[in-house]
């Protein structure tokens, strides 16, 4: 199987030579990082033990403000793999019209196994050694995948006592108590529920009554269930890393998420009906949205003949493979791509990077205000495109996007002088 790299890439060659008919130039131009830092993590723990972890920082492109992007803690994360996440992010950024260019990091390291004083050493020593390269306009790390708001005030305040700025532009998603948003916490899943709600419009008129699965129950996972829940979308799967529970009567959020925290999975919740499915499982249900909100690859051209969902919306940053991707739009499978679903999150990194240049406070309900409005505009614009241009050939609407946000950051470049 291709990695995301190799996902990545082949996708951007296809939109830049196939699409618009640029150079082999051009897409190299593309595609080649502009910097990838890799860092030792030395943690020498108080019983007298050194243990080395590894972190890479990949600034992909800076055409359009400076890098942007989150950082991962987990124990296969590679090279590579930040390097397809910060050009992922590239495109995100642009197609949300957000004044940032690409980054992305990542720790190669189990949270899981650290105590909570070595997963601080661990945050301290990723920002130790990237310090130079980041600033509030330069580059600004935000939580990914196993990292949230505590990690990234450890992280703010290494950059203080690094350089003596106490800037609270210079990571997003912090904790309330250092000009963090409380709209940040659940704004992905906020945007992915959204995005579902807003192609499910387009094709049944609304998204009320219509079923859901979803895979992964962490921060994006259940923030999705929520609000789709609340929209009126009935949820009848859920999954986590141990495995997934089906339904047909509908599974309650809230619920789901108070057994994940006191047994660890949602493989635990019971209901009338409900029975224990696999992950496996689950993406092929016979539902009406699927989300994947875990990891990358896990929908392929394997899988994708018997995907039974008519949306697909991308929770998490590339679950389907870009062969899957065009199976499925052969298919008259809607897949809405990540760079367009789980935009929610660094659009409301945004607001909280302005209010911490400025020292203002913006609220929950205005954040996700500014949130929705940010996404319809965006989901509107790509899926125009895709109608127009994409669909009639039964091509994905990845494409689309990435057609619009390649085209805009060309752009940049070009007016900058780089091309
Ligand atoms: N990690 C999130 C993403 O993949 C958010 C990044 C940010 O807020 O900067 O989009």
């Amino acid at each position: 199987m291709p990695s995301l790299l190799e996902e990545v890439e082949s996708i951007l060659r296809h939109i830049v030579i196939d699409v618009l008919g640029y150079s082999e130039e051009v897409y190299e131009v593309l595609r080649v990082p502009e910097r990838v830092l890799q860092v030792k993590i030395p943690v020498k723990t108080p019983d007298g033990r050194v243990r080395v972890f590894v972190g890479w920082r990949s600034q992909h492109n800076s055409a359009l403000g400076p890098y942007k992007g989150g950082v991962r803690f987990h124990p296969s994360v590679t090279m590579d793999e930040v390097v397809a996440l910060s050009i992922i992010m590239t495109w995100k950024n642009a197609l949300v019209d957000l004044p940032y260019g690409g980054g992305k990091g990542g720790v190669r390291v189990d949270p899981r196994k650290l105590s909570k004083w070595e997963l601080e050493q661990v945050a301290r020593g990723y920002i130790r050694g990237i310090v130079e390269y980041i600033g509030p306009d330069r580059d600004i790390p935000a939580p990914d995948v196993n990292t949230d708001p505590q990690v990234m005030a450890w992280m703010m305040d290494e950059y203080y006592r690094l350089t003596g700025d106490n800037s609270f532009a210079v990571i997003t998603g912090k904790p309330l108590e250092l000009m963090g948003l409380k709209a940040r916490i659940v704004a992905t899943g906020y945007g992915v529920a959204i995005a579902a709600r807003e192609a499910a419009r387009r094709l049944w008129g609304g998204v009320e009554g219509r079923t859901v699965a979803i895979q992964g129950y962490g921060n994006v996972g259940y923030h999705t269930a929520k609000f789709l829940h609340e929209m009126g979308a009935k949820i009848v799967a859920v999954s986590d890393s141990r495995g997934g529970v089906y339904c047909p009567d509908g599974v309650d959020p809230e619920k789901a998420k108070s057994v994940k925290k006191k047994t660890g999975s949602v493989i635990d919740y019971d209901g009338d009906r409900c029975r224990k499915i696999s992950n496996r499982e689950l993406l092929e249900l016979d539902v009406d949205i699927l989300v994947p909100a875990a990891i990358e690859n896990v929908i392929t051209v394997e899988n994708a003949p018997r995907i039974k969902a008519r949306i697909v919306v991308e929770g998490a940053n590339g679950p389907v493979t870009a062969e899957a991707d065009k199976i499925l739009a052969r298919r008259g499978v809607v897949v809405v791509p990540d760079v367009l679903a789980n935009a929610g999150g660094v659009i409301v990194s945004h607001i909280e990077w302005v209010c911490g240049r400025t020292g203002d406070r913006v609220g929950y309900e205005e954040a996700l205000k500014k949130l929705e409005a940010k996404m319809v505009n965006a989901i509107d614009v790509v899926w125009q495109l895709w109608e127009a241009e994409f669909k009639p050939k039964n091509e994905p609407m990845r494409d689309a996007a990435y057609t619009i946000a390649v085209q805009k950051v060309l752009q940049a470049m070009k007016v900058r002088g780089w091309l």
